[in-house]
C-alpha cells in the first residue's frame, strides 16, 4: 500500500489505455484465470475482484519495465497483492531463472 508506480503523465495515460483494452476483452485475471469486475472503480478497496494492472516482470526488480505495455498484465487486486513480487505460479519456463 501506498505504492505509486503511475507517477508520469504517460504511465497515467498508458494505465487507462491498458485497463481500457482489458475491459473490452474482458480479459481474465492472468493469476487466477477467474473474470475481473471492471466495474468495480478501481478505489473500490474492499472488492478483491477489481482490475489491478500486474507486471509480468516486477518493477522492483525491472523497474525499466515498468512503463512497457508487454510487460502489463490484467490481475484482480487480492491476486496482485497475494503475489507481491513472487513470481507467478504458472510455469514459465527457463525464464523463472531470472527470479533467483
Ligand atoms: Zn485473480
Amino acid at each position: 500500500m501506498g505504492k505509486n508506480h503511475t507517477s508520469t503523465r504517460r504511465g497515467k495515460s498508458l494505465l487507462a489505455a491498458f485497463r481500457e483494452q482489458c475491459a473490452r476483452e474482458d480479459a481474465p485475471c492472468w493469476l487466477c484465470p477467474r473474470p475481473i469486475d471492471y466495474d468495480a472503480p478501481s478505489d473500490d478497496y474492499r472488492n478483491d475482484d477489481r482490475f489491478q494492472r500486474d507486471h509480468f516482470y516486477p518493477v522492483s526488480t525491472h523497474p525499466h519495465l515498468e512503463e512497457d505495455w508487454d510487460n502489463f498484465r490484467p490481475s484482480h487486486a487480492k491476486c496482485n497483492r497475494d503475489r507481491s513480487n513472487k513470481p507467478p505460479r504458472p510455469a514459465i519456463g527457463n525464464r523463472s531463472q531470472a527470479w533467483v
